[in-house]
């Protein structure tokens, strides 16, 4: 059984008989998936083959071959995960002539004769338009089930949350309701007939930039998900409370790509690390950063239509980031002169380093390496651009809530306070790197960048 909670009825269309169609979008993975779970118990219930459908777009806010590569691998190994349960899996190919996916998706459906479609849950808008263009074409009951957050987004908070102070107990209060294991999906009685994808064919199709090359250090999928997070808990965990700001310690988890593609259930990471025997402290400061913070992007995202944009931040912070509009800089840099780390600081360019090389920095990098970009930019809304842009056609997990609400924590103040008033900066808090000195050893980090 699905709490409702986590289930959105789309459209108001009534049910008939055919396949059940499960539009697998966010969370692309096959156990501990919510909608998928949904869609198997749809299928029993009406006596109905299950099919997933993904419909890959040929561009997602510029996304680029390091990030497609990555998913679509987890997808080919989706694909055989699915079949070895009998059921069906079809990738639909959409460009922006054909329609778009909502409107391919739609077509696939009346095409299959579906007697019902579900999906999973996004607050991003590309994702919701692309529903609400299903939902009107879709002749068939349109569900969305929150497969992503353990508290499902809509029921934890009716509101954008001012603060992870005011998200916390609204979450604390719900969790126990919602994080649950799931059962297993179990084999269909029967697979229905469809050919295997071409995949060869798809990755040769893509129109997306190939200067960004794909990762090596990061094995994409949901078997590789399970096994980096046993090693996590295994190896790393323990030492989470101590090492986690400092990022010559390899201390983290590495997770974050799997969970922002689906690959892996945020769920079932924490049900894992809270069995676990690591220390009290060590499991409840990651379980902050997974549950707490993890889900505020979310809330942040739905409930913040400008979440993209520099109009999103707060509006203590937007009044005092414009009073300093104006004030000189130690220095300017173009983009360009970002994305290719030829500051001054050494150290930001190795953040820069290990953003172009590994599609990844530290989480403690993350915010020193946006809020100088926010000290060297001619403006608040060109540091909070150049910000974002890098992030999204860099970083593996980019594209993500928790890389909108980074960027507008860093730069904007959000889910922040105001701190004392200083040049350019206004209100926002500061970093600098004696800061970061006193942390870690800086002179290791910018070594290892060199070398990688
Ligand atoms: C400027 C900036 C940009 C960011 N961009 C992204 C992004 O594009 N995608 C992304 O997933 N995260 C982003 N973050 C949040 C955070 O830095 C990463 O989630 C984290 O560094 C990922 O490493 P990890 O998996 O080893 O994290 P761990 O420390 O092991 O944490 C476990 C999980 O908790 C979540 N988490 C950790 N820190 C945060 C946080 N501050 N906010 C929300 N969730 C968090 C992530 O899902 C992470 O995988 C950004 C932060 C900043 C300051």
């Amino acid at each position: 059984m699905i709490d409702p909670r986590c289930i959105s009825r789309l459209n108001e269309a009534e049910e008939k008989e055919g396949p059940v169609i499960y539009w697998m979008s966010r969370d692309q993975r096959v156990q501990h998936n919510r909608a998928l779970l949904f869609a198997r118990m749809k299928a029993t219930a009406l006596h109905q083959p299950l099919i997933v459908v993904f419909t890959l777009a040929t561009s997602f806010i510029g996304a680029t071959f390091r990030q497609y590569h990555f998913m679509l691998e987890g997808l080919r190994e989706t694909e055989n995960l699915l079949g070895e349960l009998n059921i069906g899996f079809v990738l639909l190919q959409c460009s922006p002539e054909m329609g778009g996916p909502g409107m391919e998706l739609a077509r696939y459906a009346s095409s299959a004769g579906a007697g019902c479609v579900v999906t999973d849950y996004s607050p991003l808008r590309i994702s919701q338009q692309w529903k609400r263009e299903a939902a009107a074409l879709l002749k068939a009951p349109f569900y969305e089930v929150d497969a992503h957050n353990i508290v499902p987004c809509l029921a934890a908070s009716g509101k954008q949350e001012y603060a992870a102070r005011t998200f916390r107990p609204k979450i604390n209060r719900l969790l126990g309701e919602f994080l649950l294991s799931q059962p297993p999906i179990e084999a269909m009685p029967q697979a229905p007939e469809l050919p295997p994808v071409n995949w060869t064919e798809v990755i040769g199709n893509l129109s997306v930039d190939r200067t960004v090359a794909p990762v090596t250090w990061l094995k994409p999928g949901e078997r590789a998900a399970e096994e980096h997070l046993n090693l996590f808990i295994k190896n790393k965990l323990a030492g989470y409370a101590d090492l986690r700001n400092n990022p010559t310690a390899d201390a983290t988890s590495l997770l974050s790509t799997y969970l922002h593609f689906g690959q892996l259930s945020a769920g079932q990471v924490a049900l894992e690390v809270q069995s676990s025997q690591a220390p009290e402290e060590s499991k409840a400061a990651f379980l902050e950063e997974l549950i707490v913070r993890r889900e505020l992007s979310d809330n942040y995202c739905a409930y913040q239509k400008r979440y993209d944009a520099y109009e999103g931040v707060p509006g203590w912070a937007h009044t005092s980031l414009e009073k300093h509009a104006l004030d000189p800089r130690d220095a300017i840099y173009t983009p360009l002169e970002f994305e290719t780390a030829a500051t001054h600081d050494r150290l930001w360019n190795a953040a820069q380093k290990e953003l172009l090389n590994t599609g990844k920095i530290h989480g403690y990098m993350r915010m020193y390496w946006a809020k100088k970009i926010l000290e060297w930019s001619p403006s608040p809304r060109e540091a909070f651009e150049t910000a974002l842009w890098l992030n999204d056609r860099y970083a593996l997990d980019g594209r993500d809530p928790n890389g909108y609400a980074g960027v507008a924590w860093s730069i904007g103040g959000l889910h922040d306070r105001p701190w004392f008033e200083r040049p350019v900066y206004g209100k926002i808090r500061y970093m600098n790197a004696s800061g970061c000195q006193r942390k870690f050893d800086v002179e290791r980090y910018i070594a290892r960048q060199e070398t990688v």
